[in-house]
């Protein structure tokens, strides 16, 4: 083994030697860390790096100069995370989403990045949970590309949780063994947020001379509606997509995704009291349930075609036969042939004129499939060979979830995009993440972008 990765596993392992306030001041450390000790045996980390590093030396000297500054760092990511989970993005919090911009973009901006904000476009109001004349975020695209027309990196982030600002669960909470933590957004991506900031910063540090883009919404939870335009055109302007989703339960990265897509039923009928009226009137919601056994009968799950239902509306009273009901859905599909099969069905029961019942279907698939296309592989394998050199391992995998990869890699942008931290428990109150990925990540995408910076994904 080398000296430098002698120094290398030497560094990676004090990142979490269970993890030590490094501030002799702090009698009781604010954050929760231990107090120093003087002498600890390497963690299961540690070991199992030194076993891993030793039959697969590939960074150069320049890589493990970066991996060291990042592990050297690994107090303040834990701290910047903490921060960023503190702060409330969730539910278009405006004064979160805005204090989270200004917090990631003046790093950005320092590292000599040029920040413009694109104006959002706005949403189908038909959308359920879509309120219209609400704040809606733009998208803060900070360039630091270097002028060369190859590797160009585009890192695509987004602000927003599915968290309740309102909700108790507001801050990030560290297990007692300090190798866990819950929080809202930890993984998902207030982590992945974290590490790529503090991956450019490293860069630099190390004088290396990334060509990037980082673009930043708070809107992805919700649909990307406000910010897919701009995704879009910042897409044409790459090489290379890097997404900071959460990695998969394993640390797997996702190289392919079914698409996805909103829709809802609308039927009209006519209203009359039942008691002394009910033959004038004509059912909207007994319509809208036939509209349903025929969504009932649509999935083919085999061949990933998929149709969801739910939640129905239709009625004010009960006596009263209701001239209104609505039933919004969710689709996903494997490619674009079954996302027109499933537009086909559904469309089919839209009624013409104004003949009553009447049923108007309205559909938005605004997450396109996401297969594996060979400039995507030759990507995964980059990052692959990035994590081996670093002693990790990066299983793939493929997912029925979607996000703003989906949307930039159709756009022309080979994209992967589970490259933030590891944890779990997505989207719900027990979301959590494994602590020392904040490091293992970092370096992985800081290398990355280094090497895509330097020349591409020939190899
Ligand atoms: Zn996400």
């Amino acid at each position: 083994m080398s000296k430098a990765h002698t120094t290398l596993i030497a560094l990676t392992e004090s990142a979490y030697l269970g993890r030590e306030c490094k501030n002799l001041q702090h009698k009781t450390c604010p954050i929760g860390f231990k107090p120093r000790s003087k002498k600890i045996p390497p963690n299961a980390l540690g070991r199992a790096i030194l076993g891993l590093v030793d039959s697969r030396v590939t960074l150069t000297q320049q890589e493990q100069l970066i991996a060291q500054t990042i592990a050297s760092k690994a107090d303040a990511l834990l701290e910047d995370l903490i921060l960023h989970v503190g702060t409330k993005t969730g539910g278009f919090n405006e004064q979160g989403i805005e204090h989270t911009r200004e917090l990631l973009t003046s790093r950005l901006v320092a590292l000599g990045a040029k920040h413009t904000q694109v104006d959002p476009d706005p949403k189908p109001e038909w959308l359920l949970g879509g309120k219209p004349g609400g704040y809606m975020p733009t998208t803060s695209i900070c360039e630091r590309l270097n002028g060369a027309r190859s590797g160009r990196v585009l890192i695509a982030g987004h602000m927003d949780t599915v968290h309740d600002p309102a909700s108790d669960f507001n801050k990030l909470t560290i297990s007692d063994d300090g190798k866990t933590a819950l929080g809202p957004g930890c993984v998902d991506m207030k982590g992945g947020l974290v590490i790529a900031v503090a991956a450019l910063e490293a860069l630099e540090e190390c004088g290396v001379s990334a060509n990037w883009t980082f673009s930043l919404n708070a809107d992805e939870e919700t649909g990307t509606y406000h910010s897919a335009q701009a995704l879009r055109d910042q897409a044409k302007l790459h090489d290379f997509g890097l997404a900071l989703e959460p990695a998969m339960p394993g640390g797997e990265l996702v190289v392919e995704r079914m698409g996805a897509g909103q829709f809802m039923i609308e039927t009209f009928g006519k209203s009359a009291h039942v008691g002394r009226a009910f033959t004038d009137g004509i059912s909207a919601v007994t319509k809208l349930g036939e509209c349903l056994v025929a969504v009932g009968g649509m999935p083919d799950p085999q061949r990933g075609r998929i149709l969801n239902i739910g939640p129905l509306k239709g009625g004010p009273v009960t006596n009263g036969v209701p001239d209104h009901a609505q039933a919004w859905g969710n689709v996903r599909f494997p490619d674009q042939t079954i996302a027109d099969e499933i537009a086909t069905m559904l469309d089919a029961l839209n009624t013409s004129g104004d003949t009553l019942p009447g049923v108007k279907v309205h559909r938005s698939f605004n997450r396109p499939a996401k297969p594996l296309i060979p400039a995507t592989e030759s990507l995964a394998l980059q990052a692959r060979a990035v994590a081996e050199g670093l002693g990790q391992k990066l299983p793939f995998a493929k997912t029925g979830g979607v996000c703003d990869g989906n949307i930039l890699q159709q756009a022309g942008l080979p994209t992967i995009d589970t490259l933030g931290v590891r944890g779990g428990g997505l989207h719900t109150p027990d979301e959590w993440i494994e602590i020392p990925s904040l490091v293992e990540r970092c370096q992985l995408l800081a290398i990355l972008i280094a090497r895509l910076s330097a020349g591409g994904s020939e190899s």
